[in-house]
This record gives C-alpha cells, structure tokens and sequence, in this order.
C-alpha cells in the first residue's frame, strides 16, 4: 500500500482513483484526520491531509505521530510526502520541484520519536528512502539532490537565519518535512519528499514574504504535481532494491540484562 501525505492542494490525486473509501483511525497518539483509499494502476493508495482537511493546522500544530502511525497501521510501506518550501539557492526558482536527499532540523517545540521507553538510534545517514527518490526524479522535471531545512515555525525565517542555513548547506526550507520522515524510518517505511518551491527565502526575495505568493505558486503548479505523483505510483515496484525495512536491525540498545550478567 502506498501512501501519499499533501495539503488540500494534492487532493486531486484522490479524484484520479477509483472505489474511494474515506477512514479515520484510532492511535495511541489521537485519531488520524480522515484518510482517502483508493485504486490508482491497479495499487491501493492512502491519501492523508497532513494538517486535517481544510488546512485547520499549522505546521507546527500538526499531529506527525498521529499521522505516520495511522498510515503504518493501514498497511502503508511507502509515503510520498508533498511539502511547499522556500528556496535558498537563486537558481532553484518559485515554481521548481525539489527531491531533497538530506535534511537539517531546527525544529524545537515537536515529539520527534515513537521510542520512549525503548532506546533506539536509528541510522539516517540517508534519511529518504533512495528507490522512492530515484522514481520521483524519473517522473519529472525535478531537482534531484538538495538539503531540505525545517524550521519550527509558523513565522517565516529572518535574513540572518537564512544566511546561516545557506552556509550550512541548506538548499530550500519549510516546516513541515520534520519529524515526519524521521517517524516514517522509526516505523521502517520507505519515506521521499517532493517539495513544490512556492517562493524564495526571505532576503533572497525582493520583497516581503506573503503566504497568498505560496498558495498562488503551489496552485499553478498543482496539476504538475499531480502528474509525477501519479506517475511515480504507477512505478513503484512491488520489490524492494532499499534496506528502510531493516531500519530498526542494530538500533536498539538491550536493555534487558542477559541470566549471566545477573
Ligand atoms: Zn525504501
């Protein structure tokens, strides 16, 4: 089962399918928002609004656990996520798509694990998972390297930051990519991100940031969106060629003491 995680504007996807069923789940963490299933080239995929259907939530509100578990819960092993980002790099322009291959987090306030009582270092010296990246950039006009930087949010980033997050090798930033992927691998799915640049960051901008910018880019390029996650569905081979379903193999640390240590 694959699953699709998109804000309102990605729903279109939905319409694509056929037979759909509409499902709320119960997890430990609170209900999922209500799920879409349906058929699309013969797969059965899940569509989730990550901030609940009519943008109710922001970024930094959104329920990451509840979503990722209700998608693995469902039978879901891979997650394209849609994310709208700013661009850091003048070349990488409002309107491009971006396949990010690594992350930097600057998240502060968010629950970033499902590990609590258990000790589990999970391994994300590459954080998305490669098959799902390579299709996705096989489905389109796309960028395919790029470091996504998440910050805490809602407000936009100040120059400084900007410049900061440049330096460090940031090449487009949001805020809603983390700790998404990271739930995804802790659940041991294949996670990629397709990320629309709706705008450029603050000071690489000419002018003062405004979200009707975002919305306005992000709905021009819906329907080329829609067609590299279409696209990138049908791909997907029902054989793996990633190691994200071993993910947890050497994570954890026993806890338990072995009868000859006692
Ligand atoms: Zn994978």
């Amino acid at each position: 089962m694959i699953g699709i995680i998109g804000g309102t504007g990605v729903y279109e996807i939905v319409e694509l399918g056929e037979e759909i069923v509409y499902k709320v789940v119960e997890t430990p963490y609170g209900p999922s928002p209500e799920m879409s299933i349906f058929q699309l080239h013969g797969k059965e995929v899940v569509f989730m609004p990550r901030h609940t259907l009519g943008h109710a939530k922001p970024p930094h509100m959104v329920n990451y656990l509840s979503n990722i578990w209700s998608l693995k819960k469902m039978g879901v092993e891979k997650v394209i996520a849609t994310n709208a980002v700013g661009s850091m790099d003048e070349s990488i322009k409002p309107g491009d798509f971006v396949v990010p291959h690594d992350f930097l987090d600057f998240t502060r306030m968010r629950k970033g694990t499902f590990y609590d009582d258990r000790t589990v270092h999970i391994d994300v010296t590459e954080p998305y998972c490669s098959q799902l990246r390579d299709i996705l950039i096989s489905s389109g006009n796309v960028i395919g390297n790029g470091v996504y930087v998440c910050t805490e949010g809602p407000r936009f980033e100040t120059a400084a930051e900007i410049q900061m997050f440049r330096q460090l090798g940031g090449t487009v930033v949001g805020m809603t990519g983390l700790p998404e992927v990271i739930l995804a691998r802790e659940l041991e799915m294949c996670y990629s991100s397709i990320c629309t640049v709706s705008n450029y960051a603050a000071s690489i901008s000419p002018s003062k940031l405004t979200i009707d910018e975002v919305f306005e880019v992000v709905e021009n390029k819906r329907k080329d969106l829609i067609r590299i996650l279409s696209d990138s569905i049908k791909k997907i081979p029902s054989d793996n060629l990633c190691e994200c379903e071993n993910t947890l193999d050497g994570a954890e640390v026993d806890n338990f003491l072995e009868p000859e240590d006692l």
